[in-house]
C-alpha cells in the first residue's frame, strides 16, 4: 500500500513543530509535506529532528499563493490537510491587522478551495480516491470572546471575537464551516486554549518571563496581571489534534483545553518560584515583576470546556500546569543558556 501524503501548514512555528515529530513517529504510513513561509515566527531549527526522515518534506512558501498550493496538491497527491499556519500574536494584530486578514482568512480560503477542487467532482461528491480526504483547521478559543468570572466556552458558545487576530481566526472558521455545509467537504475544526511548552516564540508570555528573569531585566506584566487564561501543554494539544483528525465527526468542532485556569500573576509567580530554586540569586526573581500599560481590548478571561473531546473521543490531558511548566522551564534554560554564562 502507498503511503498517504498529508499537507501540514505552519509547522516551523510553535505548535506545528511540536506536532510534526510526534505525528511522524506515530504514523509510519504517512508522508508529511510541510508548507511554511518562515515568517519571523517560523524557525526551521524547530524541525531539525525531522529532517533526517525520508517521510518529511519541507517547502518554503505562502499558503496564499494559489499556484504553489495547487502545485503541491498535484505533485504530492495530497489526501489530507492539517492547517496550523497563521499570524498568531494578538499584539501584532493590533499594530498591523492587514497581514492577519491576508494569511488567516485569504490563506485559509486558498487552501480549502484548492482542496475542494482537488478532492471533489462537485458538491457532496468526492472523487473515488479521495473518499476519506479530510481538512483539519486549527483554531483558537479566542473566537468566543471573553468570559466573566464564571462559565466556560463550549462548542456552541456564540462567536464574539474582540481582537483583529481572533476576528481573522473566526472568519477562517466560518469559511471552513461553509465548505462543509455548502460543498459537503469532510472538515473538522479544533479550538484550543493557550498553549505553552518548548519551541514557543520569544515574544509570547512564558518565554518572555523566563528570558527577562534570567537576564535580570524587568518582567513585564500587562495591567493588573489578573487576566485569566486556560493553559494547555502543547503536546496535549497535539494529541487532541491527532484524535480529532482521525476519529472526529465530519463537520464537527471540538474544544481543547486543559482545565488549568491561571492569572498571568500566578504564571509569573510560579515560574519565579521554580527559578528561585533552580538558579538562586540574592533576591527572588519576583522582585523583577513590573506592571505595564494594559493591551488594548485585553480579554479578561478564557476557559474551555473540553467535555465533548473527553467524552466522545476519549482525550485527556497528560500534563497539568505543575508538571508541564517544569518541562517548559527546563527547555528554555537550555535555549537561553548563553544568558547564564
Ligand atoms: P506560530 O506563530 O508560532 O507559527 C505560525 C507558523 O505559520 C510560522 O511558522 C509561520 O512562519 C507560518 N506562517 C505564517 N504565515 C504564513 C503564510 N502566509 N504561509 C505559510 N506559513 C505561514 O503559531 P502557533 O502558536 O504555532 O499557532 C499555530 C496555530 O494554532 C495557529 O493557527 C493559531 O491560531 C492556533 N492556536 C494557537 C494557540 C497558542 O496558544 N499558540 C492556541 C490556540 C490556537
Amino acid at each position: 500500500m502507498h503511503n498517504k501524503n498529508i499537507l501540514l501548514t505552519g509547522t516551523a512555528g510553535f505548535i506545528g513543530s511540536n506536532f510534526v515529530p510526534y505525528f511522524l513517529d506515530k504514523y509510519q504510513e504517512y508522508n508529511l509535506i510541510n508548507l511554511d513561509l518562515l515568517t519571523y515566527a517560523g524557525n526551521l531549527e524547530n524541525l531539525t529532528e525531522c529532517e533526517k526522515s525520508s517521510r518529511f518534506k519541507f517547502i518554503k512558501g505562502d499558503i496564499c499563493n494559489r499556484e504553489l498550493v495547487e502545485f503541491i496538491f498535484s505533485e504530492y497527491d495530497i489526501s489530507g490537510v492539517i492547517h496550523f499556519a497563521a499570524e498568531s500574536h494578538v499584539d501584532n494584530s493590533i499594530k498591523n491587522p492587514g497581514v492577519f486578514v491576508q494569511t488567516n482568512v485569504n490563506g485559509t480560503f486558498t487552501l480549502i478551495d484548492v482542496a475542494y477542487k482537488y478532492w471533489m467532482n462537485k458538491p457532496f461528491d468526492y472523487k473515488e480516491e479521495y473518499q476519506n480526504a479530510r481538512f483539519h483547521h486549527i483554531s483558537t478559543d479566542e473566537v468566543y470572546g471573553t468570559l466573566g468570572e464564571t462559565g466556560l466556552f463550549t462548542e456552541i458558545t456564540p462567536y464574539a471575537p474582540n481582537s483583529p487576530y481572533s476576528a481573522s481566526k473566526a472568519s477562517s472558521d466560518m469559511l471552513i464551516r461553509a465548505y462543509n455545509e455548502t460543498y459537503g467537504m469532510n472538515t473538522v475544526i479544533t479550538n484550543c486554549s493557550n498553549n505553552y511548552g518548548p519551541k514557543q516564540h520569544d515574544e509570547k508570555l512564558i518565554p518572555t518571563i523566563i528570558r527577562n528573569a534570567l537576564k535580570g531585566n524587568p518582567i513585564p506584566i500587562y495591567g493588573d496581571g489578573k487576566n485569566i487564561r486556560d493553559w494547555l501543554y502543547v503536546l496535549d494539544h497535539c494529541k487532541g489534534i491527532d484524535l480529532v483528525y482521525h476519529i472526529g465527526k465530519t463537520g464537527d468542532v471540538y474544544n481543547i483545553g486543559g482545565r488549568n485556569e491561571k492569572t498571568n500573576l500566578q504564571i509569573v509567580d510560579k515560574i519565579c518560584t521554580i527559578l528561585d530554586k533552580k538558579i538562586p540569586k540574592e533576591t527572588s526573581y519576583k522582585e523583577l515583576i513590573t506592571f505595564v500599560k494594559d493591551r488594548a481590548g485585553h480579554d479578561r478571561r478564557y476557559a474551555i470546556d473540553a467535555t465533548k473531546l473527553e467524552n466522545e473521543l476519549g482525550w485527556k490531558a497528560d500534563e497539568n500546569f505543575e508538571t508541564g511548566i517544569v518541562k517548559t522551564i527546563e527547555w528554555y534554560l537550555e535555549k537561553y543558556k548563553s544568558i547564564l554564562k
